[in-house]
């Protein structure tokens, strides 16, 4: 099955301690479908001013994007984001946020946009979430994430996604945030009483919390000696959990867990080069290899301890 995602489409500038990059390909949307990509197919709706290189829209359409949804404003300024780490990697700062074109986007799915089953409402104002959701026909599956600037500023919008979804990915810092608790699995219990039936916690390099009514699930993050830039991690973990649900088309808790995995795996892949120049490169044999590699990380066989 295949995917519609709305997000940012985005010119990032990033500072890491691994050096400085200036318009880096970026964005939410873009994070996500690219990792998706590798599953299933993926349509993305979102806007780019006349700075946009052509270029961009070609990479993402070699990958089998649908970028038909993309629209391009002209003389429109192109969203831009401005971050900077520390030399502790999981610490970032946003020291800049130009909202451009998206400050007066309003999107008009086309007929085929709005029957796809799976929906992904990836990082962007609330209130376009909600208008995407709105246009939306049936679809099978409706997941969500969000930020701390839409927590902090738009709450009554964001409140009203998360009734509306079926599943969330938030990070344990925003699940925080958002409830007001500080423990993170009362924090999650809170959120699922809202509406959505599957909650994803991020927890950066330490992995990933899977909720459901009556489970959860750990998944550890991969110890990686190098982290090069985080930025579109937790975008790249929505992309492969989602792309592997939509591929099997099923929500049972075993492909639930395995996409967790398959989440992590495309993050561990997403930290190790600027913006998306690893997952350009990236093959399936290689995430195959390491969806292995994970199997193993975390695999133990139990043992009568008395
Ligand atoms: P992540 O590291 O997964 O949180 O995602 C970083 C990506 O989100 C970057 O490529 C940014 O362009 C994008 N981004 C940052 N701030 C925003 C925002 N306020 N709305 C939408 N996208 C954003």
């Amino acid at each position: 099955m295949s995917i519609l995602v709305v997000g940012s489409v985005a010119y990032d500038n990033l500072d890491t301690p691994h050096g400085k990059r200036d318009d880096v390909l970026g964005g939410a949307a873009t994070h996500f479908s690219t990792a998706a990509s590798f599953f299933t197919p993926v349509h993305v709706v979102g806007v780019v001013g006349s700075d946009f290189d052509n270029a961009h829209l070609e990479f993402l359409m070699s990958k089998g994007i649908d970028v038909s949804g993309i629209k391009v404003v002209e003389g429109g300024k192109t969203f831009r984001w401005t971050g900077k780490y520390f030399d502790d990697i999981n610490h970032r700062e946003t020291l800049d946020t130009q909202l451009g074109v998206f400050a007066t986007f309003d999107p008009e799915l086309s007929e085929q946009h709005a029957e796809e089953p799976f929906l992904f409402l990836a990082n962007i104002h609330p209130s376009l979430q909600l208008k995407v959701l709105d246009q939306m026909k049936e679809p099978k599956l409706v997941a969500m994430d969000t930020m701390n600037l839409w927590i902090d500023t738009t709450r009554e919008d964001l409140q009203k996604v998360i009734e509306r979804v079926d599943m969330m990915f938030i990070n344990d810092e925003e699940a925080r945030m958002l409830t007001g608790d500080l423990n993170v699995s009362v924090a999650a219990k809170k959120i699922m009483s809202w509406g959505p039936k599957v909650l994803v916690i991020k927890r950066g390099e330490y992995g990933a919390l899977l909720y459901t009514e009556d489970s959860v699930f750990a998944a550890p993050g991969l110890p990686l000696s190098d982290v090069v830039d985080p930025t579109g991690a937790g975008d790249t973990f929505a992309g492969g959990f989602l792309g592997y649900v939509a591929k099997t088309g099923d929500i049972s808790k075993a492909t639930l867990r395995r996409a967790v995995i398959c989440g992590s795996v495309m993050a561990s892949f997403q930290v190790e080069d600027f913006g998306l120049d690893r997952l350009r490169e990236l093959t399936t044999q290689e995430i195959d290899k390491r969806f292995g590699i994970f199997k193993e990380l975390a695999h133990f066989e139990a043992a009568p301890l008395f």
